[in-house]
């Protein structure tokens, strides 16, 4: 069953970053008992970001996107850029640890609060590790933020990780630093997705370097 999971990223913003043009990914993931969305990207622009001149495909504005499709969303953490479109999923469980959660409404200025608690969104907030799926399951990785959680699935080709910004660079997994970090790496994955990559990391492009 396990070898029929799919995972597809999808671009849905553009941000600038320290001058440079930063891409935003969220994933979907095709599981033979669902559809989960992992992250849901910007869907608007906001004063607050307006200094990284968000370029945006929002996922309800993409033709070949079907909204509906989506059983279940995860969320690796409640930055801004990672829970945008949680708004279109009003009343569907979307995942994500309590301790981000309680961050994201509380911080100052830790997040667009009100992207986080858009009208009709549901949080099941997480205390720790949890199976989602047969295969699919949702793993703390405290580092980028306190509360950050990555997906992991296992497939035919190995186990697959999608880490959000526990990892925002390609280095930070070439040279594992926080914790979350660390149990990424322990995990062995073969493929891990970062938010702000175009291409996913994988453990022997570091070896062959
Ligand atoms: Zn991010």
């Amino acid at each position: 069953m396990a070898t029929s999971t799919t995972i597809t990223p999808v671009l849905v913003a553009e941000l600038l970053a320290e001058g440079e043009r930063m891409p935003v990914y969220v994933h979907v993931i095709d599981h033979p008992d669902g559809r989960v969305l992992v992250d849901t990207g910007m869907t608007q622009l906001h004063p607050a970001v307006a200094d990284m001149d968000p370029r945006l495909t929002p996922l309800g504005a993409q033709a070949d996107f079907d909204l509906d499709s989506i059983d279940v969303v995860v969320n690796t953490h409640l930055h801004f850029d990672h829970c945008g479109g949680n708004h279109l999923f009003a009343g569907r469980p979307i995942y994500v640890q309590r301790s981000e959660l309680d961050d994201a409404r509380s911080l100052d200025d830790y997040t667009i609060r009100e992207w986080v608690d858009a009208p009709g969104v549901e949080y099941v907030p997480l205390d720790g590790a949890r199976e989602l799926l047969p295969g699919i399951r949702l793993v703390p990785t405290p580092g980028h933020t306190r509360g950050s959680q990555v997906v992991v699935v296992e497939t035919g080709a190995g186990a697959v990780v999608i880490a959000g910004d526990t990892a925002v660079f390609f280095a930070e997994l070439d040279e594992p630093r926080t914790e979350g970090q660390r149990l990424v790496r322990a995990l062995d994955p073969a493929v891990v997705w970062l938010s702000h990559e175009h291409e996913p990391w994988r453990p022997d492009v570091d070896e062959d370097r």
